[in-house]
C-alpha cells in the first residue's frame, strides 16, 4: 500500500481568504459589501460562548483526543443517528480513509461525481483506486444514476455521491442499485451536514459518510476539521486506528496510518454549534424560499427546483444557473454593485489540469461549470439583503 500523509492541502472555500470573510468576492473582483457568507456576524454571535469554551480546553490542557472529542462524537453520531462517528482533521482525510477503510486502492474503480469540488475524486486517486466520471442531472446538479449505472465494470468496487450544495441525492435508488451490483456507497456529505434523504440523514444511508467542518460549510470548525459516519463496528475500528498511525494501542502500529486527528479546541468549537444546526439549517431553507420568490420569474434565470417528499435540502450554496450565456458578465455586473457570487465549479473534474489528459467529456458537467453562480446565503441573511440583490439581478437579466 502507498504511505499517505496529506498536508498543504486546498480546500473548497466559499468566501475565499477567511481571515477576510467580510470582503470575499470572486478572486480578482473589488471589494463588495455583500459577502457570500458572513462569518464575521456568526463569529459576533457566538464569541461569549466560544472564547468559554476554548478557555475550558486551557484549563484542562489536554489538547489531543481528550474529552472534548470524544463528546463530539457522541453528540454528532446521536444527531446523525448513527452507531459510530469519528472526528478526523478533515472532509478530504474522512474520503481517503473512508476509502481505505474499505479495503479500496490499486486496480480498484470508484465511481464520482465530475461536477463537485475536487477532493471527492483526489480521494480515490489518493488511495492509488482510479477514480471514474458519470455524467451528471442538469436539474439536480447530483450524478445521474442511469449514468453511473452505465460507467459500472467488473473493477467497480465503490460509489461517492456527493450531496452537492445541500441538496440530497436519490438514496433509496442509489442503495437499490448499489446492492444489486455490490458496490459500497461511501456518501459525501461535505456540504450537507443536516440534510436529509428519504427521512434519514444524508451521509447515514451508505456504508459510510464524510463531512468536512471547514470554516464556510454549513456546521463549520474555527479551523479544519471533519468526521466519518458509519453503523459497521468494523469499519470505524479501522477508520479510528487510520487516524492515529494505525494503532488501536498506543506504539504498538498495525499499519501505516494517517495523524488525522481533530483538536479539543476545535471539538469544543464545534459542540458550541451544533445545537443550533437545525435551526440554521432552516434558516437557509426560509432564506431560499426568498430567494425563490424573488427570483423565479426573472427570465433565464434557472432556480433550484423542489426537492421530493421526505428530503431536505440544507443550501449550502442558493446556486443558480444563468441560461443566456452571459454568466460571466452578470457576475461582474453584480460585483460592480457590491454584491459577491461566485462560480461552483468553473471546470469540471475531468477537465482538471491533473485529470484533463485522459480526454473525458461530460457535456451537461460541462454546461454547467458555464452557466451556474452561486448566490449570497447564510443562516441570518436579512430580507432587504435579498431583496437588493434580486433588484441588481432583474437589472442585469433586463
Ligand atoms: C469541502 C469539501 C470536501 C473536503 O473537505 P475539507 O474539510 O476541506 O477537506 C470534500 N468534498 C466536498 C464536496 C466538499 O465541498
Amino acid at each position: 500500500m502507498e504511505p499517505l500523509r496529506i498536508g498543504g492541502q486546498q480546500t473548497d472555500s466559499a468566501v475565499g481568504n477567511l481571515t477576510d470573510s467580510g470582503t470575499a468576492t470572486a478572486a480578482g473582483k473589488p471589494q463588495s459589501s455583500i459577502p457570500l457568507l458572513d462569518l464575521k456576524r456568526e463569529v459576533a454571535e457566538l464569541k461569549p460562548q466560544v472564547m468559554q469554551a476554548i478557555e475550558s480546553v486551557l484549563d484542562e490542557a489536554a489538547f489531543i483526543m481528550g474529552n472534548q472529542v470524544k463528546q463530539l462524537e457522541q453528540e454528532t453520531a446521536e444527531y446523525l443517528g448513527t452507531k459510530h462517528a469519528i472526528a478526523l482533521n478533515s472532509g478530504t482525510d474522512a474520503l481517503v480513509i473512508a476509502l481505505l477503510a474499505a479495503g479500496i486502492g490499486p486496480g480498484d474503480e470508484v465511481i464520482t461525481t465530475p461536477f463537485t469540488f475536487f477532493a471527492s475524486a483526489e480521494a480515490i486517486s489518493r488511495v492509488g483506486a482510479e477514480p471514474v466520471f458519470a455524467e451528471v442531472d442538469p436539474l439536480t446538479y447530483n450524478l445521474d444514476l442511469d449514468s453511473l449505472e452505465a460507467a459500472l465494470t467488473p473493477r467497480t468496487k465503490a460509489v461517492i455521491p456527493v450531496h452537492l450544495f445541500g441538496r440530497p441525492l436519490d438514496m433509496e435508488r442509489l442503495m437499490d442499485l448499489a446492492s444489486r451490483r455490490g458496490l459500497i456507497v461511501i456518501e459525501d456529505a461535505a456540504q450537507a451536514f443536516g440534510a436529509e434523504a428519504g427521512g434519514r440523514k444524508a451521509g447515514t444511508i451508505g456504508e459510510m459518510g464524510c463531512y468536512s467542518f471547514f470554516p464556510s460549510k454549513n456546521l463549520g470548525a474555527y479551523g479544519d476539521g471533519g468526521l466519518l459516519v458509519t453503523n459497521d463496528s468494523r469499519l470505524a475500528e479501522t477508520a479510528a486506528m487510520l487516524r492515529t498511525h494505525g494503532s488501536k494501542r498506543k506504539y504498538y502500529n498495525e499499519r501505516v496510518g494517517f495523524n488525522s486527528r481533530l483538536d479539543e479546541i476545535q471539538a469544543a468549537i464545534l459542540r458550541v454549534k451544533l445545537p443550533h444546526i437545525e435551526a440554521w439549517n432552516e434558516d437557509r431553507r426560509q432564506a431560499a424560499a426568498r430567494y425563490h420568490e424573488l427570483l423565479r420569474d426573472i427570465p433565464g434565470l434557472m432556480l433550484p427546483g423542489e426537492v421530493p417528499d421526505g428530503d431536505k435540502q440544507v443550501f449550502h450554496q442558493y446556486t443558480v444557473r444563468v441560461l443566456n450565456g452571459q454568466r460571466d458578465a452578470l457576475q461582474a455586473g453584480l460585483a460592480e454593485a457590491g454584491i459577491s457570487s461566485i462560480v461552483y465549479y468553473p471546470l469540471p473534474v475531468h477537465r482538471l489540469p491533473v485529470y484533463a489528459d485522459r480526454g473525458l467529456t461530460f457535456p451537461l458537467a460541462e454546461r454547467l461549470s458555464q452557466e451556474v453562480l452561486s448566490l449570497p446565503i447564510w443562516p441570518q441573511i436579512e430580507a432587504d439583503v435579498q431583496e437588493h440583490i434580486a433588484g441588481h439581478l432583474r437589472r442585469l437579466m433586463g
